[in-house]
């Protein structure tokens, strides 16, 4: 399947994030220049996707450094991306380079991204890449971006949903083939890879009979039998971005009438789930809508997980959609519904559809219908 995908607005994300230089520190203070060391912020930053480099972020300038590796690479993406960045080509030398760029910006508070520093990084950024500099640390700084998905990234995502729905028709019927899980979810990846996925979102879940109940237990050897209840749980990547989605089915009839009742009261909970989103609306309210449903049937204790999370260049991102989170979510924000019930002696039922948020409600990516 090729489609053809729109372009991305990279240019304006820099600015929005030196606007929040002000207040960026995690104490509210703010900062001079941000070092951003997660390389899928730096993807989102600047569309350079190796594995390996850091960005510098100044009012007046990004400095991307990378190693001999990327060179080609990052030159011909920042090109593509729109993005003027200077780029530097170091090995050995990064920190010189990067400090020398520090000192000649005159950085007084330079924040760090504390989630994504690790130990050995911050004692050589203080012993020898920034001395005299203020490390300051920052928290979610391009996350908090990144929730609010432009034209170019729904896109992208609404493909990589599309590729999952239309391998899921065409390996479903093999369900009832004597497959074992890890056999199933091979045929789902090739088929999803065949479609033009670049790659799975995760490890295929395929949770058969009593694995099933185990919600994200990895495919095995188990052979997939009459009377199971078969979650599968399942996503494509295109140009980065991400799907989920999670679909239950009971192979042959159902054994009993709990299975029966479990898919009834899932399928309950994950409409009204999804019928709760809208752009304002607190996503522990929308947590609340499924739970609600499900401990009316007697199942509270058997929602071992929140009701979902967004979904972009990671497969797990903010905002997250659960009982503590504080977000409220906002139109353009890609989320996932995706309640469940797990009986160890039933099986287990959890139905996933990735939505996009609007501002009267929500529009559904994932098409796969849930019920056969
Ligand atoms: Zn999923
Ligand atoms: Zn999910």
């Amino acid at each position: 399947m090729v489609v053809s995908l729109p372009p991305m607005e990279f240019a304006s994300r820099t600015a929005r994030l030196t606007d929040r230089f002000g207040t960026a520190a995690e104490d509210g203070d703010g900062i001079d220049a941000l070092l951003v060391t997660s390389m899928v912020n730096i993807r989102y930053l600047t569309g350079f996707t190796g594995s390996a480099g850091i960005l510098l972020v100044t009012p007046d300038e990004l400095l991307l450094v990378t190693d001999g590796r990327y060179g080609e690479q990052a030159t011909a993406q920042l090109a593509a991306a729109g993005v003027s960045a200077r780029l530097e080509i170091s090995t050995y030398e990064q920190a010189e380079v990067v400090g020398g760029a520090v000192r000649d910006a005159g950085v007084q508070r330079l924040g760090l991204e504390a989630e994504h520093v690790t130990w050995g990084q911050l004692r050589r950024f203080t012993d020898s890449w920034f001395p005299g500099v203020e490390l300051v640390p920052t928290r979610g700084l391009v996350e908090v971006l990144r929730r609010v998905k432009d034209a170019g990234e729904v896109a992208r995502i609404e493909a990589a949903a599309a590729i999952a729905d239309q391998a899921f028709e065409l390996v479903r019927h093999r369900l009832e083939d004597g497959l074992t899980e890890r056999e199933f979810a091979l045929e789902l990846d090739t088929e999803m890879r065949r479609l033009g996925a670049e790659g799975t979102s995760f490890e295929t879940i395929v949770g058969s009979g009593p694995n099933g109940a185990r919600p994200h237990l990895r495919p095995t050897d188990r052979q997939i039998r009459v009377g199971d209840l078969v979650v599968v749980d399942f996503g494509a990547v295109v140009d980065g971005y991400c799907s989920d989605m999670t679909r239950t089915l009971a192979v042959g009839e159902f054994a009993d009438a709990t299975q029966r009742r479990m898919v009834e009261v899932v399928l309950d909970a994950q409409a009204a789930g999804v019928a709760a989103v809208a752009a304002g609306v607190a996503a522990s309210a929308i947590d609340d809508t499924c739970r609600r449903i499900i401990a009316a049937a007697g199942w509270g204790e058997a929602f071992v997980h929140g009701t979902g999370h967004g979904v972009g260049l990671e497969i797990h991102e903010d905002p997250r959609v659960s009982k503590t989170s504080d977000a409220v979510v906002e139109a353009g924000n890609v989320i996932t519904v995706e309640p469940g019930v797990y009986l160890p002696e039933h099986g287990g039922v959890r139905i996933e559809d990735t939505v996009v948020v609007t501002a009267e409600g929500c529009r559904a990516l994932t098409r796969t219908p849930k019920t056969w």
